[in-house]
């Protein structure tokens, strides 16, 4: 058995959105609590997404109602559920099979410049933050229609230093190229693309090239493999379009040009559409399945499955 972390997924949004409820297990969406047992998930990033109709006036108010349905359903799981704020905290959710959510905000727009958010949200739980999702913002600008390929602004370059104080995990997945240049070479702490592939197999602005692969490995960070179909494989829109093998043709990618030690998952669960054999969360262990038979040993699919990313919160969080 091997515990997972996984490193994004978009269930918060899903639960405001549909209403449902994540204690009980449902054919909505991707990931409930039972189907995460079920999948062996210790963890989650748990993304705080807001959408464009509440930009710019109701960004922090909906991230606020995000937050509160966050804990007020980890209050409600009687102790199956865990807020995850340090590494004692993520160890115990490997051991125990309780399930953390790791706070993650997708964008900072709900961030003030003067970063009151940034500090208040920390103590709520934010250990972990993208500088924008695909689109332009006051700290950088994302891969979407709006890119202009400018990196990231003085005020962004803050928001980095600042992260990096309060150890605050950087995510890079959902910037433009010029941007990801720029934290990389801003922070002095590992940086992740939580839900990025390779784009050496799939060429599409969401992925990484290989150079940008070695440079989060140069930092000490990792790549999480995104599972949605067109990630995967250019021009893939179907569950049908590709399969588990295409996952792991990805991760094979990221091991073969930097090693195992820097590839991880980042399911986009919840945010994407899934493979036809990945159907959600209680699938996991068929891709775990999978990485055995492809001939990962023990060692590498204990790296890919959790130890790559408990390494980066370790460094990271300083605590
Ligand atoms: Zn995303």
């Amino acid at each position: 058995m091997f515990p997972i972390i996984d490193g994004h997924t978009d269930y918060v949004l899903s639960l405001l959105e549909t209403g449902r409820d994540f204690l009980t297990e449902s054919d909505s969406g991707h990931v409930d609590l039972p189907r995460a047992r079920r999948g062996n998930v210790a963890a989650m990033l748990s993304a705080v997404f807001i959408r464009d109709a509440y930009l710019p006036g109701q960004a922090l108010a909906r991230t606020l109602r995000a937050v509160d349905r966050l804990l007020e359903t980890i209050a409600a799981s009687g102790g199956r559920m865990q807020l995850v704020t340090n590494v004692a905290e993520l160890e115990r959710c490997l051991h125990d099979g309780t399930f953390g959510a790791i706070l993650h905000f997708e964008g900072a727009e709900a961030i003030d410049p003067e970063f009151a958010v940034l500090r208040l949200g920390y103590r709520l739980g934010l250990r972990s933050l993208g500088l924008t999702w695909s689109r332009p913002n006051i700290y950088a600008e994302g891969v979407g229609p709006d890119d202009r390929g400018r990196g990231l602004t003085q005020l962004g370059r803050a928001l980095v230093r600042a992260c990096n104080e309060l150890g605050v995990l950087l995510d890079v997945s959902h910037l433009n190229d010029a941007g990801f240049w720029d934290v990389i070479e801003c922070s002095t702490q590992p940086v992740v693309a939580s839900h990025s592939n390779c784009r050496a197999l799939c060429p599409i602005p969401r992925n990484l090239t290989d150079e940008q692969i070695r440079a989060l490995a140069a930092k000490g960070g990792l790549l999480g493999i995104n599972f949605h179909v067109g990630f995967l494989r250019a021009g893939a829109e179907r569950p049908e379009d590709v399969s588990l093998g295409d996952v792991i043709a990805h991760i094979d990618h990221v091991a073969e040009l930097v090693g195992v030690d820097y590839v991880a998952f980042g399911s986009d669960f919840d945010g994407a559409t899934m493979p036809r054999d990945l159907p959600d969360v209680a699938a996991l262990p068929r891709l775990v399945e999978a990485l055995l038979r492809h001939g990962y040993d023990d060692a590498a699919v204990s790296k890919i499955c959790y130890e790559n990313w408990l390494r980066v919160f370790r460094t990271v969080w300083q605590a």
